[in-house]
């Protein structure tokens, strides 16, 4: 996948995440931001990519240790671990507004792997054997450059987008509640719901 659909969704993950996490609106572009050059960082591994081009020192650093593309900065367990370690020591701090930066930050690098995880070239989840895994069924499995996986990324962008509308806006909440029920059959509620 290329690194304008990671960076998008990415970027509108780390802003729903705020929502989620039950953190102050005032972190949604500091997490939207965090969580948008997280999920540019695995590419790194490329000279290539949207974040190499524009720290070319860096990428070379990182291609050192990296085992190619798709290797070390694609590790699965790794980030996992990683992540579940830094939320975990960060998730006491004093300071309410590091742990949502932290998981912003985690949750925009995840993205990248699950994202890849549905490419033909999939993700490594062994170190040394740099398997190809996969999330989705073989049938879903789409080239990095096609048009969908430009379309999943532009998908999940929207449903960020989605949540975070859904959380903040009264009537985008109103609007989609509406809109289910309309789906579903059910009488449309008298008043609207964010009113009451
Ligand atoms: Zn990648």
């Amino acid at each position: 996948m290329n690194g304008v659909p990671h960076g998008l969704s990415a970027t509108a993950l780390g802003a729903a995440s705020v929502p989620l996490v039950g953190a102050s609106p005032w972190m949604l572009a500091p997490c939207a931001i965090v969580a948008g050059i997280a999920g540019l960082t695995p590419d790194l591994d490329t000279e290539h990519s949207l974040l190499s081009s524009r720290v070319p020192w860096l990428s070379w650093l990182v291609r050192q240790v990296s085992f190619g593309h798709r290797g070390l900065t694609h590790l699965v367990p790794l980030w996992v671990a990683l992540a579940a370690l830094s939320v975990y020591a960060t998730s006491g701090t004093n300071a309410p507004w590091l742990a949502p930066l932290v998981g912003a930050w985690w949750a925009g690098g995840l993205l990248h792997l699950a994202e890849d995880a549905m490419t033909k070239d999939g993700v490594p989840l062994i170190p040394g054997l740099w398997t190809h895994w996969h999330i989705t069924p073989r049938w879903f499995h789409f080239r990095s450059d096609s048009l969908v996986a430009t379309l999943v990324a532009g998908l999940i962008t929207i449903a960020c987008i989605a949540l975070v509308l859904v959380a903040y806006v009264p009537a985008a909440h109103d609007a989609l509640f509406t809109g289910i029920r309309a789906v579903v059959g059910l009488p449309a509620v008298s008043a609207p719901v964010g009113a009451r």
